[in-house]
């Protein structure tokens, strides 16, 4: 099986309750892995196994687990839908090859369909989109796929279309192969019948196919060539046209099913195999070399160097467990791997196959594999490992900013070290969780995605870790920016300990192109007043003090630094000198630029039937909600959507329950940040 033709590195995505865990459940059944399948509200869900995520009935943490179909492994990833965990998602998009978008087959395309499904295209990563839940009530395959075309996908490839709908839902006609698929005997989900295309279906069939293949054809020249002649183009052909249509992006096919019932998981896994790319087909991504920054790659090959990129840490109560996706070379037992970020070799204790929560420890793995390793010390999330000798930097997932903050206090100041190491660890698992000090009343304030990911976040700290403390409650995180262009200068000057150091730097200051960016720049020129050898120092202390608020309140974003001048003293100038200096120039040009406050902004999206339109909108409006649309669902549902301050949202899903009898629902995610009205200043800063 050491074939890369025949390996998948799949992840499955997807809005929150679209039905991932039960698709992937389904997977494992058919797979062989699990002889029992196990029901999402039954809490008892394979890859749901962190305590937490069985308790909430959600996906939180990805686990990668291994499977094989048709002589094919594929290394499954399963993500979490909810928007809180979205860095998960991000990060597991960063070293797949393919993905499979589930979509609820009664909304079709939700709010939170759209962010994975443009986090895919940014990472350029092939999908196949299963239309799921066809059994339920209110269930519609063609209302599904428009809404997939109107709002996702530039080309669809539709090829399978229902057989009966809602409870009469019993398979799938297979398009290409022109077959039925059925599923009739619910207590045998291993049975499905292969037949003719049931009659009252043909019409409808022959045209879908003929619609599939001219939509092939206008991509796909081969396709084209027999289309034009008027020929029936085989179902091999017709394949494998899809296939490179798929690998390359131009196109995206579109499956259905209804994963609780037990169908359609069986040709979804076909698909997957026939249609995602193997690693040798994925696009292979770029990286610089690291200390010449030139651009390198690697070719998919066990034979070439080492380049691996770590996706993922895990730490428990026995110790860290480091996911890894290896790009080129072979990752062995006992082997040596370095570490780019911080100059380091270490060495690889163990190698491990990952099924759910259970290891299978393997002597060695090869490019194009995922696999996870204990006992590295320094590897953190989006490091690189390489071989010494060939080394190479793999650019990390970019997160977003963290928008709710609570306070942590432990109970005893016996418990204070151990909550700083609990901290520690997770933050090295968890890149968007950040923990810092509030320098005005020394708390430790620990921020976060969302409600959810700190209550998570909370109770992995509280109950895994069993750290005695109090936790405060959400507030929301603030950041600052410069209201425009400004300068300064910073000074240090001193002697200590008979030794003087000495340092001054030049700064000037502009809003940045990217709103959340920190961007730092040390024009040539100053080289020949400020020696090379402290620019780094000069660089990192800017980036810090902007982080750290220059000098009081919160995180700045926004904002671009360069260091246009500045002095040094041939005898007397030191690191420290510069660090100090360049943090003075800093707060003294954001004072003469002007400080802004913050506030991170959501965009919320609300389903609700059509007699609380009203009423939504109208607290909506109570809370300062800039409404960016309401259009038809269908004849008796309206989707709202709206950019809300966060801290206006606090409790929501409370207030839409009571508003709507329960009856609406609505998914929100950060969408950047907009300045805290006047009126609210001095409220909000208490
Ligand atoms: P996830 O949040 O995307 O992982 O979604 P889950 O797999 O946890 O499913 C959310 C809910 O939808 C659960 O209650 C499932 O039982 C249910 N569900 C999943 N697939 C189907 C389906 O095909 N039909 C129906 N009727 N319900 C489904
Ligand atoms: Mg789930």
């Amino acid at each position: 099986m050491s074939d890369l033709h025949h390996v998948r590195n799949l992840g499955i995505i997807a809005h929150i309750d679209a039905g991932k865990t039960t698709v992937t459940e389904r997977i494992l059944f058919y797979t062989g892995k699990e002889h029992r399948i196990g029901e999402v509200h039954e809490g008892a869900a394979k890859m749901d196994w962190m305590l937490e995520e069985q308790q909430r009935g959600i996906t939180i943490t990805a686990a990668a687990t291994v499977i094989f179909w048709r002589e094919h492994r594929i290394n499954l990833i399963d993500t979490p839908g909810h928007v809180d965990f979205t860095a998960e998602v991000e990060r597991s998009l960063r070293v797949l090859d393919g993905a499979v978008v589930v979509f609820d087959g009664v909304h079709g395309v939700e709010a939170q369909s759209e962010t994975v499904w443009r986090q895919a295209e940014r990472y350029r990563v092939p999908r196949l989109c299963f239309i799921n839940k066809l059994d339920r009530a209110g269930a519609s395959f063609d209302r599904s796929l428009a809404s997939i075309q109107r709002r996702l996908a530039k080309r669809t490839l539709v090829l399978q279309i229902p057989i009966g709908s809602e409870r009469g839902f019993r398979g799938v006609v297979d398009l290409v192969a022109r077959k039925a698929f059925l599923w009739e005997d619910e207590s045998d989900p291993h049975r499905v019948t292969e037949g003719e295309i049931p009659d009252d279906l043909r019409e409808l069939a022959d045209l879908q196919r003929e619609e599939l293949v001219d939509a092939v054809a206008d991509l796909d020249d081969g396709v084209a060539e027999r289309y034009l002649a008027e020929e029936e183009v085989p179902a091999e052909e017709l394949r494998a046209a899809i296939r490179r249509l798929t690998i390359s992006n131009r196109a995206t096919p579109v499956l259905c099913g209804a994963a609780l019932r037990n169908k359609g998981i069986q040709p979804l896994l076909d698909a997957v195999v026939e249609y995602l790319p193997s690693p040798l087909e994925a696009e292979t991504p770029h990286g610089t070399h690291p200390e010449t920054g030139k651009a390198e790659t690697r070719p998919c090959d066990s034979g070439a160097p080492l380049s691996a990129l770590v996706f993922k840490g895990f730490s428990d109560r026995h110790g860290e467990l480091v996911y890894l996706r290896i790009y080129s070379g072979t990752l062995a037992e006992g082997g040596h791997v370095y570490n780019p970020r911080v100059r380091k070799g270490e060495r690889i204790q163990q190698v491990f196959r990952m099924h759910a929560s259970e290891r299978e420890r393997v002597k060695e793995a090869q490019a194009g594999d995922i696999v996870a390793t204990v006992g590295l010390k320094y590897a953190v999330t989006g490091d690189t490992l390489c071989a010494k000798g060939d080394p190479i930097l793999y650019e990390p997932a970019r997160f977003p900013e963290t928008v709710l903050s609570m306070a942590i206090e432990p109970k005893s100041s016996a418990e204070r070290a151990r909550l700083t190491e609990v901290l520690e660890r997770l933050k090295r698992d968890d890149p968007t969780f950040d923990v810092h000090e509030d320098p005005e009343t020394g708390q430790t304030i620990i921020s976060g995605m969302g409600e959810l990911h700190l209550e998570v976040l909370k109770n992995r700290m509280l109950r895994d870790f069993q750290v005695d403390a109090n936790v405060g409650e959400p507030r929301v995180s603030f950041r600052q920016t410069i209201r425009g262009p400004g300068s300064g200068e910073g000074l240090f000057d001193q002697e200590t300990a008979n030794k003087r150091q000495f340092g001054r730097v030049r700064i000037s200051l502009a809003p940045a192109a990217k709103p959340e960016a920190v961007e730092v720049r040390i024009e040539p020129a100053v080289a020949l007043r400020i020696p090379k050898v402290f620019h780094a120092a000069i660089e990192r202390a800017l980036i810090d003090e902007a982080r750290g608020g220059a000098g009081e309140g919160y995180p700045f974003i926004g904002i671009s630094i360069l260091v246009q001048g500045g002095e040094a003293s041939e005898t007397d100038s030191t690191e420290l000198a510069f660090e100090v200096a360049a943090a003075r120039a800093l707060q003294q040009g954001v004072t003469a630029s002007g400080r802004l406050l913050l506030e991170p902004l959501m965009r919320v999206e609300i389903r609700t039937p059509n007699e609380y339109v009203g009423e939504v909108l109208g607290d909506l409006n109570r809370r300062r909600a800039t409404i960016l649309g309401t259009t038809p669902e269908d004849a008796q549902s309206t989707l709202l959507v709206a950019t809300v301050p966060l801290r206006e949202m606090f409790g929501y899903v409370g207030t839409l329950r009571s508003l709507s009898q329960g009856r609406a629902s609505h998914a929100m995610e950060p969408t950047g940040y907009q300045e805290v009205p006047p009126d609210l200043m001095s409220k909000l800063l208490f």
